[in-house]
């Protein structure tokens, strides 16, 4: 069973087991029965009733309650009850609009009125008896009038009761169920139904068919005065087909025009089915965009145009009614494809704007006989207000569509420009962290990483017109290993470079934080010393020739020893930066001269 069904389902088989359980051991009471013809006429009777009602703004209102109650006054209320459901099981079964034109569904709704109709007779009977009613009625007295109101009321209130449950397990709206003009409606009847009992249990034919005939009257009268009155209201098909065609304006996307569709096309058909397809342009798909069978939403799905009546129609471009499918020209029954399904009445009608069809309405019911002339008419004008609907819809969303791709694009762009961006920024750090290890590379010697002889250079020169403007003695110093070139020759030159780092670290160590190590040949080392006068010069370099001396260079080489000469000269304030450091150079090499590890110096 489809779940749609299934509390349905479950609802009805509770209902029906207890009416049933109750109506077996009502029946084993009753002591009399009506011969089977009566009894299958009573059930004949019963179903020619419930076609036959009012037709209001509401609905068609059956008048079963006359054959209810009269056949709970003429016989027992359990075998009223007996006949009544018969017939309330056959009528969904027979009658097809009345079960969504789905064969489970008629059956569960014969289920539940059969149960429903046991049910409502049965307390109706008891609350009948237990009030003083008695039957079979011959007369109504002034004390029958509070059993039967008492029977009728209870009756309304079971039907209710119960109709309401089985809406809502169906999931619709009961609020229409629930309005004094639902309620009340069937107490209308209750009055014919005690006169019909009366007068065919006081065994009067005539008057009892007569009777019958002036009921006949009033209903037909009642409805041809519906009719006038439903026209004069302006609530005739074409005042609703002007209400269809501002409900689909403004539909901006086509499900939600399906939608609409499908809303008004039940205000102004019957139908078992429904289709909205859509062509699609320039490929021969049909695009069932809506389709409802028996109340229950079909699946979206495609199929191609070549197939079927729906094919048929776009081919022609014309609509098509068929009123009774079992005489359909063979033509078209051979185009129709071999669903099995149940097809009395067929219109579908083709959906053209600008002399394009792009798509199709199609209403379908299970009997022959449901679609008019009038009714292909109606389908038509409201084809002609669904096409252009289609198309306005159609360019919204291609337009919706363009607009959400150009927004993704715009997305994409961002993000692009945003990583080009951060790309950017990561390429101009790479490239300034490179610039300035360049320029601290052109300033620095690799080996020691002290400062080379051209930082020496440009640095003394900007000491030395600081030392004028603040008129600070400035000295410089020119530092030289001694036979360094037998250190390299016996211990090799990694040996060598090493000892030249150590130095450099030495005399770094020894300096203040305003002088200057540069190394400025292989292992010639230079030092600025801003503030410091020749003595104070002398006493410096004295330091860093003892720290060198002094160093343990057993870590390097165990019988290492290391020394160094240092030549000192003092600014005289107008020597250039060459004729400077050439003074030192005197300096040193007198050092050397005078048997190296010591300090010569000299104003300059
Ligand atoms: P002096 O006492 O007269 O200065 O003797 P010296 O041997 O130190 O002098 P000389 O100028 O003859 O030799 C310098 C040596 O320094 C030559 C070379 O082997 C060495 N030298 C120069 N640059 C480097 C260097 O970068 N690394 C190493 N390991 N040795 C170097
Ligand atoms: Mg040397
Ligand atoms: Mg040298």
């Amino acid at each position: 069973m489809a779940s749609r069904y299934r509390a349905l389902g479950a609802y009805s088989a509770l209902l029906a087991a207890g009416a049933g359980a109750w109506l077996a051991v009502e029946l084993s009471a009753t002591r009399i029965f009506p011969p089977a013809w009566a009894a299958a006429l009573a059930v004949v009777a019963c179903l020619f009733v419930f076609q036959f009602g009012l037709r209001t703004r509401i609905g068609l209102i059956s008048m079963e309650r006359v054959p209810q109650i009269g056949l709970l006054l003429v016989f027992d209320p359990a075998v009223a009850a007996a006949i009544c459901a018969t017939a309330s099981f056959i009528w969904p079964l027979y009658n097809r609009a009345y079960s969504q034109g789905s064969t489970t569904f008629a059956a569960l709704r014969a289920l539940h009125n059969a149960a429903m109709t046991v049910l409502m007779l049965l307390a109706a009977g008891a609350a009948y008896v237990a009030t003083g009613g008695k039957y079979p009625l011959m007369i109504v007295g002034m004390a029958d009038l509070w059993p039967l109101a008492a029977m009728a009321i209870v009756a309304q209130i079971v039907n209710t009761g119960v109709m309401t449950l089985f809406f809502l397990f169906d999931r619709r709206d009961v609020r229409g169920m629930l309005k004094p003009a639902y309620v009340l409606s069937d107490f209308v009847f209750v009055p014919a139904g005690v006169l019909a009992a009366v007068l065919y249990n006081a065994g009067h034919p005539a008057i009892f068919a007569l009777f019958a005939i002036v009921m006949l009257v009033f209903v037909l009268s009642f409805n041809s005065i519906g009719v006038a009155a439903t026209a004069a209201d302006g609530r005739g098909p074409m005042a609703k087909l002007f209400e269809s065609s501002r409900a689909l304006h403004g539909a901006r996307r086509i499900d939600e025009l399906g939608e609409r569709i499908l809303t008004e096309t039940r205000t102004l058909f019957r139908f078992d089915e429904f289709y909205f397809v859509l062509v699609e342009p320039g490929e021969q798909i049909l695009d069932f965009r809506v389709h409802e069978r028996g109340g229950v939403r079909q699946p979206a799905r495609t199929k191609s145009v070549n197939a079927g009546l729906f094919g048929w129609t776009v081919e022609r471009r014309e609509p098509l009614l068929v009123d009774d499918w079992s005489r359909a020209p063979a033509e078209l029954r051979q185009r129709a494809e071999a669903t099995g399904k149940e097809t009395g009445s067929v219109i579908v009608v083709p959906l053209i704007e600008n002399g394009v069809v792009t798509g199709l309405l199609s209403v379908q019911h299970t009997a022959p006989g449901v679609y008019s002339q009038a009714d292909l008419h109606l389908m038509q004008q409201l084809a002609a207000q669904v096409a252009p609907a289609v198309v306005d819809a159609r360019a919204f969303e291609d337009l919706e569509d363009y607009r959400m791709r150009l927004e993704l694009r715009v997305t994409e762009r961002t993000h692009e420009l945003e990583k080009a961006s951060t790309e950017k920024e990561r390429l101009i750090a790479a490239l300034r962290e490179r610039s300035l290890k360049l320029e601290r590379e052109s300033q620095e010697d690799p080996l020691t990483g002290l400062a080379n002889r051209r930082h020496f250079a440009q640095r003394l020169a900007a000491e030395m017109e600081v030392a004028l403007a603040v008129g600070h003695p400035l000295s410089i110093a020119v530092g030289d290993l001694d036979h360094f070139k037998v250190v390299n020759d016996r211990l090799g030159h990694a040996v060598g470079d090493k000892v030249l780092n150590e130095v450099a670290t030495l005399m770094r160590g020894e300096c203040r934080p305003s002088d200057l190590v540069a190394r400025i040949g292989g292992e010639e080392f230079a030092l600025i010393l801003p503030g410091l006068s020749r003595e104070a010069g002398v006493e410096f370099c004295e330091r860093l020739r003892a720290c060198v001396e002094r160093h343990d260079w057993r870590h390097v080489q165990p019988d290492l020893n290391v020394t160094l000469s240092i030549g000192l000269t003092q600014w005289d304030g107008s020597a250039e930066v060459p004729e400077l450091l050439q003074a030192a150079d005197i300096q040193l090499y007198r050092a050397k001269r005078a048997g190296r590890n010591q300090v010569a110096s000299a104003g300059a």
